[in-house]
Formats: C-alpha cells, sequence, structure tokens
C-alpha cells in the first residue's frame, strides 16, 4: 500500500505554517483518538496522522521530507543517494522517518520511537499560583510485561535474522555518478536488530508493548496560565520493538475564581464600599491571594476608582517575579436602610449645600443657552 502524502494526511497545504499544521494535527488527533474514536480503523488513522505530524512539526525533517519525499523512507534514499554521503548514518534517516509505522512493508519488527501523547489538566487559580504535585493517571503503550518487549512468544521464537545473520545491517551496492559503491546500511528485514520473531507474543501481538494506565506525578509549575504545557521527556508512549518513548506533554486548564481576574502577571478583583466610606476614606481589609491586606481609601473616593497593592499578584511562569493586585471599588447605594441609616441619610440630605445644587442648576441653565 502507498504512503499518503503527509501534508493530504493533515488536510494542509504545503505552505501550512506551524501553527495550521499543529491545529490540524489536534483536530485529526482527536477525531481518531483510538480511545474516543468511533471511525472505522480509528486506530490506523490516528497512526497516520502522529507519523506525518512528527515529520512535519520538525523543520529538518520537513525540509527533508519536501525534498525527497516518501523516498528516503522506502529505502530509495540510500541506492540515490549512498555515495554522495559519506559517513552519513542511514539508521538515522530511517528511524527519523519511522516516526509512526512502516506501512505496506516487511520490516515490522524495526524499532519504532513511540509516540508523544499530550493531555489537559484543569487546576484550581489557588493551584495555578501556588503549584502543586498531583499524580494522575495517563493511558500510555508500555513495554509488555509478558515478553518484556521482544515481542516474541517465548525465548525460542527469536531467531537471528536470516538476512543479516545477526549483525544488524546489510551492504548494499548502489550506482552513482561515480560508478558502483557499496554501502552498509541498516537490515531491512530486521530492523537493525540483528534478530527474527517467528511467533509474536500473544499479549502484545508482537509489538512489544501494551497499554497501562500509568500513574505519573505532575508537578504544576508556579503561576502557570491556562494553555500553557509541560513536556515530561520519556513519558510518552513505549516504542514498538525497542523504540525509545515519546513524551508526555501536559496542558493546564486555570479554572476561573470567584474573586480574582488573573491579567498577564496581575491580579484584579473588585471591592464594595459605601457612601460613608468612599466620602470620608477609609482602611479596608482586602483578600489577596497571599492572604488579606490592610488598603487606604482616601477620602472623596470615587465609584471605579482603582489602587495597586504591589507585590500581590501572580507569580510568572518563567521569571518568578510577582505582579501586583489591582483593587477597583465599587460604591454601593444601599437598597436597605435601618431606622438610624435613614435618619441620618435624611439629616445629610438637609445639610446637604443648597447653594451647591443651584448652581448646578444655574450651569445647567447655561449651557442650554449655548
Ligand atoms: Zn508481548
Ligand atoms: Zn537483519
Amino acid at each position: 500500500m502507498d504512503k499518503r502524502d503527509y501534508y493530504e494526511v493533515l488536510g494542509v497545504n504545503k505552505s501550512a505554517s506551524e501553527d495550521e499544521i499543529k491545529k490540524a494535527y489536534r483536530l485529526l488527533a482527536k477525531k481518531y483518538h483510538p480511545d474516543v474514536s468511533k471511525e472505522k480503523d480509528a486506530e490506523a488513522k490516528f497512526k497516520e496522522v502522529q507519523e506525518a505530524y512528527d515529520v512535519l512539526s520538525d523543520q529538518t525533517k520537513r525540509a527533508q521530507y519536501d525534498q525527497f519525499g516518501h523516498q528516503a523512507a522506502n529505502g530509495g534514499f540510500g541506492q540515490g543517494f549512498g555515495g554522495g554521503f559519506e559517513g552519513f548514518d542511514f539508521g538515522d534517516i530511517f528511524s527519523a522517518f519511522f516516526g509512526g509505522q512502516p506501512r505496506g512493508s516487511q520490516k515490522a519488527n524495526r524499532p519504532r520511537k513511540g509516540s508523544d501523547i499530550q493531555k489537559r489538566m484543569a487546576v484550581t487559580f489557588e493551584e495555578s499560583i501556588f503549584g502543586k504535585r498531583e499524580k494522575i493517571r495517563v493511558p500510555i503503550y508500555e513495554e509488555c510485561h509478558v515478553c518484556h518487549g521482544s515481542g516474541a512468544a517465548s525465548s525460542k521464537d527469536i531467531h537471528t535474522c536470516s538476512r543479516c545473520r545477526g549483525s544488524g545491517s546489510v551492504v548494499m551496492e548502489t550506482q552513482t555518478l561515480f560508478g558502483r559503491t557499496q554501502t552498509r546500511t541498516t537490515c531491512p528485514v530486521c530492523g537493525g536488530t540483528g534478530k527474527e520473531i517467528r511467533v509474536k507474543c500473544n499479549n502484545c501481538n508482537g509489538e512489544g508493548v501494551e497499554r497501562i494506565n500509568k500513574e505519573v506525578e505532575i508537578k504544576v509549575p508556579e503561576g502557570i496560565e491556562t494553555g500553557q504545557q509541560i513536556r515530561l521527556e520519556g513519558f510518552g508512549n513505549k516504542g514498538a520493538m525497542g523504540g525509545s518513548s515519546g513524551d508526555l506533554y501536559i496542558v493546564f486548564e486555570v479554572k476561573p475564581s470567584d474573586t480574582f481576574v488573573r491579567e498577564g502577571d496581575d491580579i484584579i478583583i473588585n471591592i464594595p464600599i459605601t457612601f460613608a466610606q468612599a466620602a470620608l476614606g477609609a482602611e479596608i481589609e482586602v483578600p489577596t491571594v497571599y492572604g488579606k491586606v490592610l488598603l487606604k481609601i482616601p477620602q472623596g473616593t470615587q465609584n471605579d476608582a482603582k489602587f495597586r497593592i504591589k507585590g500581590k499578584g501572580a507569580p510568572n511562569v518563567r521569571t518568578k517575579m510577582k505582579g501586583d493586585q489591582h483593587v477597583i471599588v465599587t460604591v454601593v447605594t444601599p437598597t436597605k436602610l435601618t431606622n438610624e441609616q435613614r435618619r441620618l441619610f435624611e439629616q445629610l440630605l438637609k445639610v446637604e449645600d443648597a447653594s451647591q445644587s443651584k448652581s448646578m442648576w444655574n450651569r445647567f441653565k447655561d449651557n442650554f443657552k449655548k
């Protein structure tokens, strides 16, 4: 079966940006993820998408792919360019291009790098400020516990590769511009392992890996924000046939707080104050994520006035430098008055400067004349 063009697999064009490729990959990975997808052939499609993304998301691999296409992955690389690349490690090229699966070939027991895993993790606003450690379970492919990764039903089923006689590499004769050249390259039958498996392990079907729910301890960094992620190297899926493991990406989602709103490294909070506090000035208690702080409100404070409390914002996830907390005050009109409050407001109304209201009316009148 022919491989589909990687750009076609992801449904993007050749000039697609890194972001476009990532976006397309996320959508498709979600659609075909074997754990959730109801699509036919979901697993095969998921692998195809993963493989395309592994290549197109890596600038170097993408450039090589743009230049040489699947040729590189089908062994044509060694034949066409064998003479020109001195000291070139073809094994690297093969594994680079075989991020996922060698499809339609007999190279199934070649070591393959495991794929990366992306997992979302929700944290509270508090946890996003102070960080925390939490153990979570991640469904991943781990080394098969029955065959310990060999992929064979028993040790008797592992034989020395008949093609390379166990050396893992073969000499290929190639025709180049400079005449015939011999190149040593990874054995196409055993993929360099030097071994052939006659009877496959029942538990993992010869892949050497099985799906488990692995417990992983996550350290949530202080100051993390929604959409930011951490990478746990080697905590992704185990590669088949002894291939190296992929990485685990944890993408954080911060749940909104009832009290605080984060803006960059600053934290915004709304505080209600009374008429009297606004008029006379007051010292009020303001919650911050680090505990209560006393804030002086000057006399004559207007509705929506903004005050800054230095250093009580969120820690920057990289520098750990803390932002500020901004307090926005709302002057609240009372809706229910006690008898005493009513009496005092009435008294206030009486003593309020009549001339002040008069002069206000005069200003309005002047404005209308213009
Ligand atoms: Zn097994
Ligand atoms: Zn071999």
